[in-house]
C-alpha cells in the first residue's frame, strides 16, 4: 500500500484530535500494533509490527475547524470533572511500576502520601495522579510512564494537559521546576518539585509557582539553555527569586539525604 492508501485507511479510523491512540492495525491485523497520534492536527501512524510497513506523517492545515475543536475541547475539559479510569490498579499489582518507582526514588513521596501513584493496566505505564492546583483532593489528570520501550510515547497525559504535576508538602516556601514526575517525588521531602514534562511554562504553572518564595529551574543537565530561558520567563512574569540549579546529573537518581545537601544553602 502506498502512502496516500495508508493515509485514506489511517483518516477512516477517525482518531480524535490531539489523542495518541494505539489500534489494532488495519493494515497487517496486529493486536494493538498501531500507534496514531493526532497532536497538532498532524496524523502520525506507525505499526510496531516487525513486517509490517504502516508508517507515515500527514501535515493537517491548522484551520478553523481545527482551532474550534481545540479551543472547544479545552472549554470542555476544563469544566469536565476527571474520572480516574478504571484501568489503573494499586501499584502493588505490577512489580514492573514498583520497580520503576523505586529505583527512581519515588517510593518515599509515595509511600507518606505526597504522590498519587498507581498502575495503567490497560496501557502498561506507571501512572501519576496531578491534584487539582486549588483543591489537592481533586484530581484533574494523570501523567503516564511507559514500562515497555514498546509503548509510545514514553510520556502520556490523561485528563487535563495544563495543570502540572507536582510534589511537596503544604509547609515548603521552595520549589523547583523538574523534568519528569519522577524528579518532582524524588525532592519532595526538601521542597516542591514541579515538572514540566518537555513542554513550555504554561499560565497554569506560573500562577501555582507564585506562592513560593524561591524558584529553582532544575532541568537535565543537556537542558541548561532551556532552564535559563524559563528563569528569564519567571523573572518577567513578576518572580524575582528565581535561580538556574546546575545538575550533575537527573534529579530522579538522588537520594532525599543527597537533595538535602544540594539546596542547603
Ligand atoms: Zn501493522
Amino acid at each position: 500500500m502506498n502512502y496516500k492508501q495508508q493515509l485514506e485507511v489511517v483518516q477512516g479510523l477517525f482518531v480524535p484530535p490531539d489523542t495518541s491512540m494505539r489500534l489494532d492495525c488495519p493494515f497487517c491485523n496486529g493486536k494493538n500494533t498501531l500507534s496514531v497520534d493526532t497532536m497538532n492536527n498532524n496524523i502520525n501512524w506507525y505499526c510496531f509490527h516487525a513486517s509490517c510497513s504502516a508508517k507515515g506523517k500527514y501535515q493537517g492545515e491548522k484551520n478553523m475547524n481545527y482551532v474550534n475543536a481545540t479551543f472547544k475541547q479545552k472549554e470542555e475539559n476544563s469544566e469536565t470533572e476527571f474520572i480516574v479510569p478504571d484501568s489503573f490498579k494499586i501499584l502493588d499489582s505490577n512489580d514492573k511500576a514498583k520497580k520503576y518507582i523505586h529505583k527512581n526514588n519515588c517510593w518515599e513521596a509515595w509511600s507518606w502520601g505526597r504522590a498519587d501513584i498507581k498502575y495503567d493496566v490497560k496501557q502498561d505505564r506507571v501512572v501519576f495522579l496531578i491534584r487539582d492546583n486549588e483543591d489537592p483532593t481533586t484530581f484533574v489528570g494523570a501523567v503516564g510512564r511507559a514500562l515497555n520501550s514498546m509503548t509510545y510515547p514514553k510520556w502520556y497525559m490523561y485528563g487535563n494537559k495544563d495543570v502540572p504535576f507536582k510534589c511537596g508538602l503544604e509547609e515548603h516556601k521552595e520549589a523547583i521546576i523538574v523534568e519528569d514526575c519522577a524528579s518532582a517525588c524524588a525532592v519532595s521531602n526538601i521542597l516542591t518539585g514541579v515538572a514540566i514534562l518537555g513542554t513550555s511554562l504554561k499560565e497554569s504553572h506560573k500562577q501555582y509557582l507564585k506562592q513560593y518564595d524561591k524558584i529553582y529551574v532544575g532541568l537535565d543537565r543537556d537542558a541548561t539553555k532551556k532552564s535559563y530561558g524559563i528563569a528569564n520567563e519567571l523573572k518577567s512574569y513578576g518572580l524575582q527569586n528565581v535561580h538556574v540549579k546546575p545538575l550533575s546529573d537527573d534529579l530522579k537518581y538522588f537520594s532525599t539525604e543527597e537533595i538535602k545537601e544540594m539546596f542547603n544553602d
